[in-house]
């Protein structure tokens, strides 16, 4: 049995047909004899919307209000997908960042993660149930919740496997996997089967944005393996190991 944390983007979860989609994924996973977390981003556009409706309100909005606002885009997609787990037949419990246990500094909009302790999503899993996590939010020492940055979400999933212990982190998107280059732009671009971390942070450096150079930071310094794969297809993705690793006996690969 493998422990696994996926990780679902907005473009995932854009409505509640992906979400329910996205649910069956997560179930067939469990249902394979895994133990499955899940961290979710706020659905399709929901975090730059919530960004126009304080800024149509003040143009410099108190950064705390603002960080209150912008962790809400991840807790509609974390309910909705516990519900539709449980439409499924699984049973699964959501989280908040504070709930899930992620402790951040006080940079609201910009937060860096101090310590993670998922008490209760280890509890949630032991009980056999699978748990979904707010992606890109803490509370700070204050109690106040706070926001780790645009994109933020890849970065909680790979705290959270770390935290957890976990086989792999999978983070899923719309793209099946890293390409050398843009596929829509580049038609000839590949797809890159397995990496290692430096390379990886290298073509971020270069401005490839597949994932957050933080989280990829993050699993470097913990040699937690990556697999960047979409969930609108059945495709293997990209996998990102440390060195020595032999990818292929990574779980859930299919
Ligand atoms: N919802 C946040 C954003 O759009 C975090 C994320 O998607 O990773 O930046
Ligand atoms: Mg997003």
């Amino acid at each position: 049995m493998a422990l696994i944390v996926q990780k679902y983007g907005g473009s995932s979860v854009a409505d509640t047909e992906s979400i329910k989609r996205v649910a069956k994924r997560v179930v067939e996973t469990e249902k394979k004899g895994n133990k499955v977390a899940v961290v979710v981003s706020a659905m399709g556009d929901t975090t730059d919307d919530l960004i126009d409706q304080a800024l149509s309100i003040d143009s410099n909005p108190p950064e705390r209000e603002m960080d209150m606002l912008m962790t809400a885009g991840e807790r509609i997609s974390m309910s909705l997908l516990a519900m539709a787990i449980h439409a499924e037949g699984s049973r699964a419990h959501s989280f908040t960042g504070q709930q899930a246990g992620f402790f951040t500094d006080a940079r609201y909009g910009a937060a860096h993660i101090k310590a993670v302790r998922p008490d209760r999503v280890k509890n949630a899993l032991s009980l056999g149930d699978i748990a979904i996590v707010a992606g890109f939010q803490g509370i700070n020492a204050k109690g106040d919740a706070t926001t780790l940055g645009r994109g933020g979400s890849d970065t909680s999933a790979v705290a959270l496997a770390v935290a957890l212990g976990a086989d792999i982190c999978e983070i899923y998107t719309d793209v099946d996997g890293i390409f050398t280059a843009d596929p829509r732009i580049v038609p000839s671009a590949r797809r890159i089967p397995s990496i290692d971390y430096e390379s990886i942070l290298e073509m971020a450096s270069c401005g490839s944005k597949v994932l957050a150079l933080r989280c990829v930071e993050y699993a470097q310094r913990f040699n937690m393996p990556l697999h960047v794969r979409s969930s609108f297809s059945r495709r293997p993705g990209t996998l990102v190991v440390p060195d020595g690793i032999d990818p292929r006996a990574l779980p859930n690969l299919d």
